[in-house]
């Protein structure tokens, strides 16, 4: 019996993310009197994997090769499958991003396992086994019992804090006979000079309440300063005021930063959807009933074209002291 986590690699690097996840693994195991063991898929130098044996994994299962560089849901949802039946695991754990998302319901069906997607929490308890996770978007939550002998779990990001913990781990190199790819990756190209939306820790996002795309320089700016990534809300990018690769919300990005700065947004559901598993929401808003102050860490009543160069002032003269 064991806890298996599926640990995701950008570029051979773990993220922040993934200690998270790792440590929620190792505490889930903990209440399961078992221990974790974690999956690599893709090139991962050894110094990297190494480091998740700092957040509680006792063992990590290694599948290396060119091949498994770039994600192929059907090929990473067999390994997973096969690291499962393996390790005789009673619980599998992903990340709740994309490649969760789409790996989860695939390890559902093919393990025969109860899927609790965005859990936000450790189980109240293993037996029955209950979790608390979000439905609707975050609107509001459930106590769901998965009732299966194998379960599979999401964890919302940015919901658990990474614990470093003495231990030893153990890589052994893991080659399962896996279905052949359907699809193969020729080329990717990626985005520079940019710090891309997806990966960034800090976003800085503006709304209709920005007034007009010539009033853009401001976020801009405090996101350059700040080193965050911009977004926006969709009417913005419907209006052809940003790229449409910006928009954040249920019908855009999906984003989980350390801190996400809204400016002149309102916080309609279908965009908080997008972005309220940020570790802190910052919203600056005219209208002090705005939706957005009820899903804010920290909220500003103020006009955004006034309180945004102040706010650029303040961090100038942080960064100068
Ligand atoms: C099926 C569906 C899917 C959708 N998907 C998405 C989605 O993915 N993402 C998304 O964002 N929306 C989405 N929407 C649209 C969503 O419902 C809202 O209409 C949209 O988010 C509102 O954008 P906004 O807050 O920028 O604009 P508005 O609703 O116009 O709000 C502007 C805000 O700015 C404030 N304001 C005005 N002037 C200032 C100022 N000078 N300084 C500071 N604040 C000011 C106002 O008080 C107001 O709160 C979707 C809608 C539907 C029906």
């Amino acid at each position: 019996m064991s806890v298996l986590v599926y640990t995701e690699n950008w570029d051979g690097q773990f993220k922040k993310s993934t200690f998270e996840l790792v440590s929620y693994a190792s505490k889930v195991a903990e209440m399961m009197g078992t221990a974790a063991t974690a999956v690599s898929i893709g090139n991962v130098g050894e110094s990297e994997l190494q480091k998740l044996g700092k957040y509680g994994v006792s063992k990590i299962l290694k599948v290396e090769g060119e091949k498994y560089n770039s994600l192929d849901n059907q090929v990473f949802t067999d390994i997973i499958a096969r690291a499962a039946e393996k390790e005789g695991a009673e619980a599998v754990i992903l990340s709740n991003n994309n490649t969760g998302k789409a790996l989860a319901p695939r390890l559902s069906v093919k393990l025969k396992a109860a899927l609790g997607s965005a859990v936000i929490n450790l189980p109240a308890s293993v037996n029955p086994f209950t979790v608390h996770k979000k439905v609707f978007s975050g609107k509001a939550f459930a106590d769901v019992v998965l009732k299966t002998s194998v379960k599979i779990l999401t964890l919302a990001q940015n919901s658990f804090e990474a614990i470093e913990k003495a231990g030893t781990v153990s890589i052994e190199v893991f080659n399962p006979e896996v279905g052949g790819f359907a699809t193969i990756v020729k080329d990717v190209q990626k985005q520079t000079g940019k710090i891309l939306l997806n990966d960034a820790e800090i976003v800085v996002s503006g709304g209709r309440g920005m007034k007009s795309p010539d009033n853009w320089g401001p976020i801009e700016e405090l996101a350059g300063l700040l080193g965050a990534a911009t977004a926006c809300s969709r009417p913005v990018s419907d209006e052809g005021w940003r790229p449409h690769g910006e928009h954040t919300g249920q019908t855009g990005k999906i984003i989980a930063p350390n801190l996400y700065i809204a400016a002149g947004i309102s916080g309609a559901i279908q965009h908080i959807a997008g972005v309220n598993s940020s570790k802190c929401i910052v919203a600056i808003n005219t209208d002090k009933d705005a939706p957005i102050f009820e899903a804010a860490d920290y909220g500003v009543v103020g006009d955004a074209l006034k309180v945004l160069p102040d706010f650029i002032k303040a961090v100038k003269e942080a960064k100068a002291k």
